[in-house]
């Protein structure tokens, strides 16, 4: 049996075939010296990857080493690996001698079904065509080819756009539990003080691993949501609390995209959690989406559509300013983006809505580079991947495709934050205005954005009722002004 090379993002059992398979694992500094990674992004990558080579044992050769072709020139007999998730690494592969690249494994579907099934397709690539596809293929929560109960739904949605009542500072379910930290992850601290100090930057704030670094832990984690976390997760999906970061999500997605855990067997778990009446429909129903829906499409497109998300990247776009790069919440006054800026600078983590409404949706009024945004995120985020990142951000929330995969941008003012999150009632901004000292920084935004892209939306029927207002608009250029006013400064 060939020697099998698993990459830091396919450290679960299912990536070999035996589960005495020979194994090799590297860790390559230049990835870290390249870029400058979330402080405990780079632990978590190299907790997880030395916590599977104890594992191992001596089924597994683990080198350190500075580049992976220094690692694989070490060794004498061939080896092979599962298809890499970037295009990077797969290039890489494929340029190296007596390396075997097999299909790739972690996802639901496979890349030839998605071909298949998308070849088929004219225009559009849509979401909910792939995800009731899917879940007919794989026989996920259908009787037949129908899906179960709720009026022959396939998503429950309409259900799940919640906010908490007004008075609510958290949802009152218990947190996910968090990970022990062991001798590994004292090694790893260590380590990484090292390398600072020799001139390897990172950023964000160190602090405690709250992420899950090994199967086990990972496991653990998935039960306790599914129990005690999923029942409310649905409702409450898209609502934000700033004194409950985590309210009912999963926090699983660096475990899936460390391939700790097989999404079908969360889908499995999850499924089961309904038919055994622990879990409603509308909170599996939306679980399941992000993972058989979201998940598996955005993975499928970023091979499908190959480098085209890249290349409509806007060719105009702003800079990042270093505000935001650098995580900067302090200078921040506008309160929602201050504290999830935070965020992410303190766990290295938000959930979706913040991630999608404000980070991106600030972006995105702005015009900022797409792929500059891409490699924030990837850096910045526990669950960072350059495959969710390139379709998920430039293409859906930077709407750098339009109608490619998305039918609207993701683009709300100052009003839908308020609705979703209680961060207004605290915040020295007026999410009603647009324009003068106490103007949202997102309403302002909104119009901003709408009026530039005007010409794109013109066509869009779910834009229709914003380009109709903008014309009606008269404030919208003194709304410009004042943006050019503050410049790249923080709001
Ligand atoms: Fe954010 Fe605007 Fe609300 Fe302030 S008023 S919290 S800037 S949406």
């Amino acid at each position: 049996m060939l020697r099998r090379w698993i990459f830091a993002d396919q450290l679960g059992p299912h990536f070999l075939d035996d589960p005495h398979q020979p194994v090799l694992l590297v860790e390559s500094k230049a990835v870290f010296r390249r870029r400058a990674f979330h402080r405990q992004r780079a632990h978590l990558l190299l907790s997880a990857l030395r916590h599977r080579a104890a594992e191992l044992n001596d089924q597994a050769i683990h080198l350190r080493t500075e580049t992976f072709r220094e690692a694989l020139r070490q060794l004498d007999d061939p080896v092979e690996v599962c298809h890499p998730t970037s295009r990077r690494a797969r290039d890489l592969v494929r340029s190296l001698a007596g390396v075997t690249m097999l299909a790739p494994r972690g996802f639901v579907t496979s890349p030839a079904d998605f071909a298949d099934w998308a070849d088929r397709r004219r225009g559009t690539l849509r979401i909910e065509d792939f995800y009731r596809h899917a879940r007919q293929q794989h026989g996920v929560l259908t009787g037949g080819t129908e899906p179960v109960s709720s009026g022959q739904k396939w998503h429950l949605d309409a259900r799940n756009r919640q906010r908490p009542a007004r008075d609510s500072a958290q949802l009152d379910i218990p947190p996910p539990p968090i990970p022990q930290e062991d001798e590994i992850d004292a090694e790893v601290r260590h380590e990484l003080d090292r390398w600072a100090a020799e001139g390897i930057r990172f950023i964000g704030h160190d602090g405690p691993r709250l992420f899950p670094a090994t199967r086990a832990e990972a496991i653990v984690r998935l039960r306790h949501f599914i129990r005690h976390r999923l029942p409310m997760f649905g409702p409450y999906e898209d609502a934000m609390l700033s004194a409950d970061p985590f309210m009912a999500h999963s926090a699983l997605s660096s475990s899936f995209n460390l391939g700790l855990l097989d999404p079908m067997e969360a889908i499995r778990e999850a499924e089961q959690a309904y038919r055994d009446g622990v879990a409603p429909l509308s909170s599996v129903e939306g679980f399941i989406r992000q993972l058989l829906g979201w998940r598996d499409f955005v993975w499928n497109l970023y091979w499908y559509f190959n480098a085209g998300h890249r290349a409509d990247d806007r060719p105009h776009g702003r800079s990042v300013p270093g505000w935001f790069t650098n995580l900067d919440a302090d200078a921040v006054r506008a309160r929602c983006l201050s504290d999830i800026l935070a965020g992410v600078r303190d766990r290295a983590w938000v959930h979706h809505t913040p991630r999608l409404m404000v980070l991106a949706n600030y972006a995105v009024q702005r015009g900022w580079h797409p792929s500059d945004l891409v490699d924030w995120f990837h850096r910045c985020f526990i669950d960072g991947t350059e495959w969710a990142l390139t379709v998920n951000l430039a293409g859906t929330s930077q709407y750098a495709d339009p109608g490619k995969m998305v039918t609207k941008p993701y683009a709300a003012d100052g009003e839908y934050i308020k609705r979703m999150s209680d961060y207004c009632a605290s915040c020295r901004y007026d999410p009603k205005l647009g324009l003068g000292g106490d103007a949202c920084p997102f309403t302002a935004g909104y119009w901003m954005f709408v009026d530039r892209d005007q010409a794109r939306l013109h066509g869009n029927v779910r834009m229709l009722r914003s380009v109709r207002q903008l014309e009606r608009r008269a404030d919208v250029s003194a709304m410009a002004a004042q943006e050019k006013e503050r410049g790249s400064r923080a709001p």
